[in-house]
């Protein structure tokens, strides 16, 4: 298990230097995700160098070279080790969870999409149509997957375990994800119509529902709603600290990334603290 997760671990680090790679040269102007402009040696953004191979060693590059260029000593962003540690820890807890399965594939493969639809969106406040249908397409195998191999019920089927079935919606895999889809595009519709566009927008209305399509019902009411009360809480801090202007408002497209995150990885854990805390259990 150890082994596996190490193994996993440097696999993953170099999935996300590929992921960065697609991050920084994603162009919003381009119709493709990814495009041409992925060819080609890596240089330094500031200087134009091309960078040797030593200076191209996912994280510990990073770190050795105190995160400046070698060349002209400019700071290098702090996005690679970052994307590069979260891809792998992807990576080792779908694994630790779910096993060497098809499942935890699909979900790493989820996970990994968000992490990567975070940073566009927060560079380029978009949400590019390309990860949102990928997205989606996880989300249609997935459910596939659970029918076939019919993990699906009252106590199963869901990131939030037997806590679900209190939501109902537990006797048709179909029409349960189909509902959380529904659910997720027709809440930021709403939101959309309600702030006239100037809140979310139809990027975060389709990540809503195929993250929905993904995850299911009732989890995708739990995702969304830590989301809103992650993207509050930020907003509220940022809005105290460089009192941003309500109209530049934060990107939604991390918060959510997160708050779907955090039910799919942990859950049953926060459901099982927050009856716990409240004595409800
Ligand atoms: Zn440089």
């Amino acid at each position: 298990m150890i082994v596996n997760s190490l193994i996993l671990f440097f696999f993953g680090i170099c999935i996300g230097s590929f992921l960065n790679v697609v991050i920084l040269r994603y162009d919003p102007d381009k119709t493709a995700l990814v495009g041409k402009h992925l060819g080609g040696r890596s240089k330094c953004r500031s200087c134009g160098k091309t960078l040797r191979w030593f200076e191209l060693i996912p994280i510990f590059s990073f770190f050795v070279q105190k995160g400046r260029c070698r060349t002209c000593h400019r700071k290098i962003s702090w996005q690679y080790p970052i994307v590069e540690i979260l891809s792998g820890i992807i990576l080792v807890a779908a694994y630790l969870k779910w096993g060497l399965t098809l499942k935890a594939l699909l979900i790493a493969l989820f996970a990994l999409s968000l992490l990567v639809l975070s940073f566009i969106d927060f560079y380029f406040q978009v949400i590019p149509d390309e990860l949102n249908l990928f997205i989606g397409l996880l989300g249609v195998l997935y459910v596939l997957l659970g029918w076939q191999t019919k993990a699906f019920g009252l106590t199963e089927g869901s990131f939030i375990g037997y806590y679900a079935s209190v939501l109902g919606l537990r006797q048709n895999i179909f029409l349960n994800h189909l509902a959380a889809a529904l659910f997720g595009g027709l809440l930021f519709m709403g939101l959309i119509f309600l702030t006239r566009g100037r809140g979310m927008g139809m990027g975060d209305m389709k990540l809503g529902a195929a993250a929905g399509l993904f995850i299911g019902w009732p989890d995708i009411v739990l995702a969304l709603m830590l989301s809103f009360i992650l993207g509050g809480f930020f907003g509220g801090i940022s809005l105290f600290l460089r009192r941003k202007k309500m109209k530049d408002m934060l990107p939604f497209g991390p918060f959510m990334a997160a708050g779907i995150l955090l039910i799919v990885f942990l859950g049953f854990n926060i459901c099982n603290g927050y009856f716990r805390f409240f004595n409800l259990a």
